[in-house]
């Protein structure tokens, strides 16, 4: 099949910067490509690379895309390396024959992020009235024995129908993970999310060994390959995949299948566009029932490229209203 070739760049501010690991974080850019094959179908697909967190490079995608010219075929495609999962997965999406029908009887849990510190507390009460299930809160921030005591009253401000999960985006040392893992091995938690720096490869490997409290790895998977290291090296517990960055979604689905991983999929902060096409995989390929990473409210702003708001379940209706060609058309 061949196919002709568009793409566009779009550069949009964050209402409210993120804060990553390598400071503030101001504006999301990425691309958005258009496939037509021969009959005149159209796709579209989006290009949401993270560099920071160890992804190709946007530049990198965009010279590769330039080389194209208006043309493609799947030989061009299939050449593409491994390595440039956020391409990759924009690719399979906007082939024109790729969109999977969200089944309409389907509907996923989505997790409500909690502020640091004890701004959680009054975060939690308007959330639990809005019927939010799942429930992440950042870690790491403050000292340990302050965040220790936020956790009790969290514990016991959440009804017993409701999960925490927690995330410390790899900012323990090993003295505070073995505090936090120790003290938490009797409570309910779902998981502890990236407990110390991806780098410390054994000493995740010991802290699951060693504490009976689940713990995900977030940073240290960045795409599928990092994601079969760790469970060549014997990994348990869950897997965080962002699928804006980890190339085909039938790809990752075969994964799934096969290694039986333990996955929680999450946002890579894309534009609704990319979000729709991942959440109606999700939605039909059914390989997790752990709430949504994808709680993350208003990013952009805008109606368009945020899509609808995202409320404590996600259902076919949510991909439905948003329309890919919409913003397509928003940029020049
Ligand atoms: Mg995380």
């Amino acid at each position: 099949m061949n196919y002709l070739f568009a793409s566009k760049r779009y550069r949009l501010p964050l209402r409210a910067p993120l804060r990553t690991a390598h400071g503030l974080w101001r504006e999301r850019e990425g691309l958005l490509v258009r496939l037509t094959d021969e009959t005149g179908r159209v796709g579209l697909g989006e290009i949401a690379p993270l560099e920071w967190f160890g992804t190709e490079r946007l530049a990198e995608a965009e010279t590769l895309c330039r080389g194209w010219g208006d043309r493609l075929t799947e030989a061009q495609m299939a050449a593409i390396p491994a390595r440039f999962g956020c391409l990759r997965f924009a690719l399979a999406a906007a082939k024109p024959a790729a969109e999977a029908k969200a089944p309409a009887d389907q509907r996923l849990p989505v997790a409500a992020l909690l502020p640091a510190g004890r701004a959680a507390l009054e975060a939690l009460p308007a959330r639990l009235e809005a019927g939010f299930l799942a429930f992440k809160w950042k870690v790491g921030v403050g000292r340990v024995e302050d965040e220790l005591a936020i956790l009790d009253d969290l514990l016991g401000a959440l009804p017993a129908y409701t999960r925490l999960r927690l995330d410390a985006n790899g900012a323990w040392e090993r003295r505070a993970a073995e505090r936090w893992l120790a003290y938490c091995a009797e409570r309910p938690l779902e998981f502890i999310e990236q407990p110390v720096a991806p780098a410390e490869v054994d000493l995740l490997l010991g802290l699951a060994e060693d504490y009976p409290v689940k713990l995900a790895l977030d940073e240290s998977v960045t795409g599928l390959a990092a994601a079969r290291e760790w469970q060549a090296r014997g990994w348990r517990g869950v897997f965080v995949i962002k699928p804006a960055l980890a190339g085909p979604l039938a790809e990752l689905e075969a994964w799934i299948r096969e290694s039986k991983a333990d996955v929680v999929f999450s946002s890579a902060i894309e534009t609704a566009l990319g979000r729709a096409a991942i959440l109606r995989w999700i939605l039909s390929a059914r390989l997790t029932q752990r709430a949504l990473g994808f709680g993350i409210g208003e990013i952009f702003g805008s109606r368009v490229w945020d899509g609808p708001p995202v409320g404590p379940l996600l259902d076919a209706g949510w991909c439905d209203a948003v329309d890919p060609e919409e913003l397509w058309n928003a940029l020049n």
